[in-house]
């Protein structure tokens, strides 16, 4: 809950199992999966067909590294740029994803 990441399931089964070693993959999949129908955390999509899951639930957009797969929260929340009706339609969220070379990458940082 606390990472600023965008972890997949699968990430999020692997940093649990290392401190609960008994942990089912299923059980953590069904949680982090129920979680973001209540809400309490956010499930996002890129372009690669995992799900990513944010614990920033405001709006707010995202920028998808294509080198790196690393997605960062970007500018600011839009919360208050949120409108609530658009051409009639009700607005409940934005999703705007960037992509491109993330700062890491550009800098020629090795990865690990
Ligand atoms: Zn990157
Ligand atoms: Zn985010």
């Amino acid at each position: 809950m606390n990472t600023s990441s965008h972890p997949t399931a699968d990430i999020i089964y692997k940093e649990i199992v290392k401190e609960i070693p008994t942990v089912s993959r299923t059980t953590v999949y069904n949680t982090v999966n129920k979680l973001a129908e209540e809400g309490v955390i956010k499930c996002i999509k890129t372009k690669d067909s995992e799900k990513h899951f944010d614990a920033r639930t405001e709006p707010h957009y995202h920028f998808v590294c294509t080198k790196c797969g690393r997605i960062y929260d970007v500018g600011i929340c839009c919360k208050n740029a949120l409108r609530y009706d658009i051409d009639g339609h009700n607005v409940e969220d934005i999703f705007i994803c960037y992509s491109g070379v993330c700062k890491a990458c550009k800098s020629g940082n090795k990865k690990g």
